[in-house]
C-alpha cells in the first residue's frame, strides 16, 4: 500500500467508522450468530495474492459485523462499560501510526515522558497522593489491564516479603517463601486477584467475609484471619481493597484495611477498576479516602473514561521496589541514558518488555473533552443510574439488593431468583437493551450498568419500560 493509497483507504474506514457508530442502535445488540458461523465465513488459507482494500473492507460489513456485540450501543447496561470514544479512536490511531516500541527511555523518549507526564496530570485530575506522581517518589504506568496491574503488584509484595522489604537484599530471599505467604481480598473481590495470587505462586488466599447490606469487606473478619494465619506460622503479605467491586460496586473501607495492612507489614494494594474513573468529580472522592495510606492502586480508563482498550492505570508510592522486582539487565538493552539515572524505562515497571504508546489515546481523551467534559460524562451517568435506583426502589415488587455509590443499579424481583431472571430475559429479547444478572448470598440479581458513550436518559427510560412490563 503505497502512502497515497493509505490516505485514501484510511479516510474510507474512518468513514466506516463514523457510520457504524452512528448505526449502533439499529443493529442487534448481541449477534444471532452461531459457535464457529464467523470462522465459516472466513476462506480455509490466508491470501496468496494481494486483495483489493474495498475487499477488505468489505468484509468487515460481511464477516465481521454480524458477530459484534454492541458494547458502545446506547442499550448496553451489561457488565462495566468497556467505553472509547472518537478522540480515543484516532488516538489509537496515531499511535499505530506512529509505530512506537517503547520498552527504554532511548527507544522512545516521547512514549515514555508523554505517558509519565500524563499520568502525573491524572493524579491531580482524581485527587489521588501527590507523591504518586513520577516527579515524586512514586509514578504510574499504563498496563494492559487491571489484571496485570493486580498481579504486577503481588509480585512486588511477594519479593517484599522475601527480602524482608531490604532494599540491599532484595534478590537475597531469606524471608517468607511464597507458599506460606497469604493474600487477603474481600469475598466480592474481583477474581484477578486471586488469579494474580496464584500465577505469582503465593501458597494461600483469603476470601475475606462481608458486611451485609454494604458488601465491603469486614475489618473484624480481615482481623481474625489475620491472626489465625500468624499463629499458624504463616507470613499475611499483600491485602487489597476494592473500591467498586465487579458484583454491586461494593466500597471497602480503605483506611481501615490500610491500616490492618500496615500493622502487618503487608503491600496494600487498592483495584478501583471500575469505579477509579468517577473520582474525577470531587463529590465522589468520599469513596476514596484513605488512600495516603497504600502501596499500589489500579483503574481503567478503559472501562468508564471514555479510552478505549486497553489502558488501566497502576500507580505506585514508592517505585523503588517496583523497579528492583521487576529489572533484568541482559547486554543487549545496556544503555546510557537508562544508566544515567535521569531517566524512566518502563520495562521495569510490568511483566512485558515491549510496550505500545497507549498514553497516546488517553492524551487525546483528556484534550478533546477536558477534565469538564469528563466530569459531565460520569455525573450523568451517575445521575441516570441513581434515578433508577429511585424508581427501582418505588416499585412494589422489585428490591435494591445493594447501594448506587457509581452507575449499577443491582436488584431483584421480591417473588425470587425466577422472577429476576425473567425480567433479564425479557430485556434481553428486546434485541436492543442488554444487561446481564449475577448472584449475591445465593440470590439471583439484575445488574444494570450505565456508561455505554451513547447512552442517555431516553434509552435507560426504554430499558425501564421493558424492566416495568416484565416485573
Ligand atoms: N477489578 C474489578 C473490580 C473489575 O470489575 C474488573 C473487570 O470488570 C477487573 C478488576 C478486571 O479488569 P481487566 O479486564 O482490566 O483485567
Amino acid at each position: 500500500m503505497t502512502a497515497d493509497e493509505f490516505r485514501r483507504h484510511g479516510k474510507a474506514l474512518v468513514d466506516w467508522i463514523a457510520d457504524h457508530w452512528e448505526t449502533l442502535d439499529e443493529r442487534p445488540i448481541r449477534p444471532a450468530v452461531t459457535p464457529g458461523q464467523v470462522r465459516d465465513a472466513l476462506p480455509d488459507a490466508a491470501p496468496e495474492r494481494p486483495e483489493p482494500f474495498s475487499d477488505v473492507l468489505a468484509d468487515l460489513d460481511r464477516v465481521v459485523v454480524p458477530g459484534l456485540t454492541g458494547w458502545q450501543a446506547p442499550g448496553w447496561f451489561a457488565y462495566f462499560p468497556a467505553m472509547a470514544s472518537f478522540p480515543a479512536i484516532l488516538g489509537e490511531l496515531a499511535a499505530a501510526g506512529l509505530a512506537q516500541q517503547g520498552m527504554l527511555w532511548s527507544t522512545s523518549p516521547a512514549t515514555t515522558e508523554v505517558e509519565s507526564h500524563v499520568l502525573d496530570w491524572l493524579v491531580d485530575l482524581m485527587g489521588v497522593p501527590q507523591t504518586w506522581k513520577t516527579t515524586g517518589p512514586g509514578g504510574g504506568v499504563l498496563q494492559m489491564s487491571a489484571s496485570d496491574s493486580t498481579h504486577t503488584a503481588l509480585v512486588v509484595a511477594r519479593e517484599r516479603a522475601r527480602t524482608g522489604g531490604a532494599r540491599e537484599r532484595a534478590r537475597e530471599r531469606t524471608g517468607a517463601r511464597a507458599e506460606d505467604q497469604v493474600v487477603y481480598a474481600s469475598a466480592q473481590a474481583h477474581s484477578s486477584v486471586e488469579k494474580g495470587a496464584m500465577v505469582a505462586g503465593f501458597g494461600h488466599i483469603r476470601l475475606v467475609a462481608t458486611e451485609a447490606g454494604t458488601h465491603a469487606m469486614s475489618i473484624d473478619a480481615l482481623r481474625t484471619a489475620i491472626a489465625t494465619d500468624v499463629a499458624d506460622g504463616l507470613t499475611p503479605a499483600f491485602v487489597c481493597a476494592a473500591i467498586g467491586t465487579t458484583g454491586t460496586t461494593a466500597v471497602d473501607d480503605v483506611r481501615a484495611v490500610a491500616e490492618v495492612g500496615r500493622a502487618h507489614g503487608m503491600w496494600v494494594h487498592v483495584d478501583a477498576a471500575y469505579a477509579g474513573s468517577a473520582f474525577i468529580c470531587p463529590e465522589l472522592r468520599g469513596h476514596a479516602d484513605g488512600l495516603e495510606l497504600v502501596d499500589s492502586y489500579t483503574f481503567n480508563p478503559h472501562k468508564w473514561l471514555a479510552t478505549n482498550f486497553d489502558c488501566s492505570v497502576f500507580w505506585v508510592a514508592d517505585r523503588q521496589p517496583l523497579i528492583e522486582t521487576l529489572s533484568i539487565l541482559p547486554p543487549y538493552l545496556v544503555d546510557s541514558a537508562s544508566e544515567s539515572g535521569a531517566v524512566i524505562d518502563y520495562r521495569d515497571w510490568h511483566v512485558p518488555l515491549g510496550r505500545r504508546f497507549r498514553a497516546l489515546k488517553l492524551w487525546f481523551v483528556l484534550r478533546s473533552y477536558g477534565a469538564e467534559g469528563l466530569r459531565a460524562m460520569i455525573r450523568e451517568h451517575v445521575r441516570l443510574a441513581r434515578e433508577l435506583a429511585g424508581r427501582v426502589a418505588a416499585h412494589d415488587r422489585l428490591e435494591l439488593v445493594a447501594p448506587t455509590p457509581f452507575a449499577l443499579v443491582s436488584f431483584a424481583h421480591v417473588d425470587g431468583d425466577e422472577a429476576t431472571t425473567r425480567i433479564a430475559d425479557a430485556v434481553n429479547a428486546s434485541g436492543h437493551s442488554y444487561l446481564t444478572t449475577s448472584v449475591l448470598d445465593g440470590r439471583t440479581y439484575v445488574r444494570v450498568s450505565i456508561g455505554a458513550p451513547t447512552t442517555r436518559a431516553e434509552h435507560v427510560d426504554r430499558l425501564w419500560d421493558l424492566i416495568a412490563a416484565a416485573t
